[in-house]
């Protein structure tokens, strides 16, 4: 995950991606590498640089709130592991510069940064390369992603089978998408997608209080100003997330909505309830680690140390694939 808006992690980060991966985690069936995307908030900074490393400190300690445990996985920063910008590097020698320029969520970057008067950066164009570097690094066969994300590994994909081809060796597995499930599902206040850029999102480390009071001023069904008048629970913020937190009982209270016998001021209370009862585990976790600062500072030095290990055996084949190196 990019530590961008200063990091603080949000419920759609929280059900599309940390609890999945923590399930992968204690499925015992993976090895994990889950970093800290920091290098790559700085293709969109402009002229304005933020404190990013405080903003990856904040990742970090969403990740272990969540449940990631570095005994399991190594957790680290993808800038104290310099060997990311050597393949990225190489990569770059490799990747066509048209495959780049096709990807869509290129396109988009490019739109907002001339959206807000920015350059484009080499650094941006780049990044779909930085990023398969990222994966590829570790040989990755598996790549944990959302569902309205599969494609953006195919980029990685490719490189590698063009990489492999080239060097006339299996240097790099091709990474499958291991998708989950929820991701894009989880609607933000305002029932678009739930994004920090759009202001809409709940954050883990919000209290029970802003929680309350952020699904207390969400969107619902604009027409339903009474509860007998009828709702569409499908275009409703408050719904999705009952649908995500209560996925055994919320057919039952979407078929009260739709027969207007239920108001959303009820709908509102009960799933903020359910919200923070589902959070209050994590948000215990997040106020011990917040108490000992240093413990996170331990895992991400320890996960960068194990990801070095890795990353330099990577490299060496890397090297000697591509002749830069003796035989
Ligand atoms: S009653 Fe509940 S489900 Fe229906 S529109 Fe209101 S908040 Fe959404």
């Amino acid at each position: 995950m990019q530590a961008t808006g200063g990091g603080r992690l949000h419920l759609g980060n929280l059900e599309g991606a940390l609890r999945p991966w923590v399930k992968l985690q204690d499925s015992g069936d993976y090895d994990i590498f889950c970093f800290i995307a920091d290098w790559h908030v700085l293709t969109t900074i402009g002229e304005t640089p933020t404190d990013i490393y405080t903003a990856s400190r904040n990742v970090a300690i969403d990740y272990l709130a969540a449940g990631l445990d570095p005994e399991k996985t190594a957790i680290f920063k993808q800038s104290d592991v310099k060997e990311h910008a050597e393949l990225h590097l190489l990569l770059s020698m490799i990747t066509p510069i048209g495959w780049v320029e096709r990807i869509p969520t290129y396109k988009e970057k490019r739109e907002l940064v001339k959206d807000n008067q920015l350059q484009v950066s080499y650094g941006l164009m780049g990044y779909p390369v930085l990023m398969s570097a990222d994966i590829l690094l570790y040989r990755a066969n598996a790549v944990p992603v959302g569902k309205d994300q599969a494609a953006h590994l195919e980029i990685s994909r490719e490189i590698a089978r063009r990489f492999n081809r080239i060097v006339g060796e299996e240097v790099f597995p091709i990474p499958e998408p291991l998708i989950s499930e929820v991701s894009g599902e989880l609607k933000g206040l305002d029932s678009r997608k739930m994004s920090k850029s759009y202001g809409n999102a709940i954050y883990i480390s919000d209290t029970e209080k802003q929680t309350q009071k952020a699904i207390n001023s969400a969107f619902t069904t604009p027409t339903k100003l009474h509860i007998t008048d009828p709702g569409v629970p499908e275009g409703c913020s408050v719904c999705s997330l009952r649908r995500v937190y209560d996925p055994e009982h919320y057919t039952t209270q979407w078929e009260e909505c739709r027969g207007g016998l239920r108001g959303c001021g009820q709908s509102k209370k009960e799933t903020a309830e359910i919200v923070n009862a589902s959070l209050a585990p994590i948000r215990a976790r997040r106020a011990e680690i917040v108490a000992d600062i240093s413990y996170v500072d331990r895992v991400l030095a320890e996960g960068a140390d194990r990801a070095r290990d890795a990353a330099s055996d990577t490299m060496k084949v890397v090297r000697k694939a591509l002749k830069l190196a003796a035989i």
